[in-house]
């Protein structure tokens, strides 16, 4: 048995981060997964803009790295189609000017991304990467967790930190975070190459289609042609309404609304699906000796389903504080309580947020209006453009009397809390 003070289980983009982090500050660790990279990943590969400012606090040579070796398409904005059809277009920053190193978000494989991440972390000599490496057993010790893995090996960590996905085991089964299907979302993804139509700058496509509410079709342009097309629904509302969102993907595609984009189109694979563990009930994601992060901590978005950049979010926080839990050699739940405090402070509220968004979006005749509202004023775009990165201001769209005094302004003139943040 190797004794080591942090095991990370899990080295996607939670894991990873956290690895990174670590060796940033200085601090060794052990980053185990059981698969061999390159790997895929099940996803709709919109990598929000979380994570280049994160990657760029630790180097901005990093992403650097990332655009040179892989390319990806440098995304400006989102186009929103509501039940209603009436496009919204949301640039992510106003009047601004296309430069591919400073884009605001990314659209790359998870097959890419990953080996990427995984490429930095052997650039660091102080992470010790064990892959092909799947850990089967945690068992509590009194110096913190044995960890073994299929082959025989173990390792004793004083901090274990879980970033092994939506099928973790330590977190369903030491940590106590069961599934619940009403704060989970089933998707499936399937890759397309010949689809035409795209914003040309790369706007990623949710739409929001009537049979599928609350959830969402999507569409996101890859580099070469290529696209991510899926489609994602809250599990409890797939499993009353008994659908098969294999079996829905190509009907939409095949349907009068996309016939014409996908008419020269080719799917360049299967249609695959995998689950999302969604940030709309609160969890406590530490305990005695061990942090959850990523999806293995029920982070991701329930309104977007982002959960990359929360994943690599939770790794940076994490990492942050088990080098404290290391300069004071405490690892007891009390101790690590403040890993939860920061989550709170960082991730909570916005998901909190996305959840009564959520809510709200399932009364379609609301989302028709207030998305009505919109499409009628430029200067509500505007305004809505400006919420990408100021989210004091994203906090008025769950307030009626935001979208009640919008209603009323005829004339183009804001209300005073979207005035304030000119
Ligand atoms: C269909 C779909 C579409 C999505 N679209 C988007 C999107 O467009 N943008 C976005 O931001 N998010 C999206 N998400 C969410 C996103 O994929 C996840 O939030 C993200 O991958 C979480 O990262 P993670 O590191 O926590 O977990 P993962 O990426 O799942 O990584 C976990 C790692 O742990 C390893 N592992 C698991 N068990 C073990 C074990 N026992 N021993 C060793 N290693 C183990 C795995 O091999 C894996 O490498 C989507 C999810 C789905 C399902």
């Amino acid at each position: 048995m190797t004794p080591t003070p942090l095991v990370i289980i899990g080295a996607g983009p939670a894991g990873a981060a956290t690895a990174l982090t670590l060796s940033y500050l200085g601090i060794p660790s052990v980053l185990i997964d059981k698969a061999i990279f390159p790997r895929d990943k099940i996803c709709g590969d919109a990598i929000s803009g979380k994570v280049p400012t994160l990657l760029n606090r630790l180097d901005p040579a990093i992403m650097d790295r990332f655009r040179q070796r892989f390319r990806p398409s440098d995304v400006w904005g989102i186009r929103f189609y509501p039940p209603s059809n009436k496009l919204i277009e949301l640039p992510f920053k106003i009047g601004y000017e296309r430069i591919p190193d400073e884009a605001p978000g990314y659209v790359s494989k998870r097959i890419d991304f990953d080996a990427f991440l995984i490429e930095e972390v052997r650039r660091r000599s102080d992470i010790d990467l064990q892959l092909n490496t799947e850990i089967v057993a945690t068992t509590r010790t009194q110096a913190g967790y044995r960890i073994q893995a299929k082959d025989g090996r173990e390792w004793e960590a004083n901090l274990l930190i879980d970033g092994s996905g939506a099928h973790s085991k330590f977190s369903r089964h030491e940590a106590g975070q069961e599934v619940d299907k009403d704060h989970h979302a089933a998707a499936v993804r399937q890759y397309y190459r010949g689809v035409t139509g795209f914003h040309p700058d790369n706007f990623i496509e949710l739409h929001f289609l009537d049979a599928y509410n609350p959830g969402y079709f999507w569409i996101f342009p890859l580099p070469n042609g290529e696209a991510n097309v899926g489609l994602g629904m809250r599990s409890d509302i797939v499993k009353k309404r008994g659908l098969n969102l294999r079996k829905e993907l190509p009907n939409i595609v095949a349907s009068g609304a996309f016939r014409e984009r996908f008419a020269h189109a080719e799917p360049m694979g299967p249609i695959t699906g995998y689950g999302l563990p969604l940030g709309s009930k609160e969890r406590t994601l530490s305990g005695d000796h061990y942090l959850l992060t990523g999806d293995a901590g029920h982070l991701i978005d329930p309104l977007t389903g982002e959960g990359i950049g929360n994943a690599v979010y939770s790794g940076f926080i994490a990492a942050e504080l088990a080098e404290k839990c290391l300069a004071q050699q405490r690892f007891d739940a009390a101790f690590l309580a403040a890993y939860d405090v920061r989550i709170e402070r960082v991730l909570r509220t916005e998901l909190r947020l996305s959840y009564r968004l959520q809510q709200i979006m399932q009364y379609k005749w609301i989302t028709n209006l207030l998305t009505g509202i919109v499409a009628a004023n430029p200067k509500v775009i505007e305004v809505l453009c400006r919420m990408y990165t100021d989210f004091e201001l994203r906090k008025q769209l769950v307030r009626p009397t935001f979208w009640w005094k919008l209603f009323r302004t005829k004339t183009g003139k804001l209300p005073a809390a979207a005035e304030k943040g000119r």
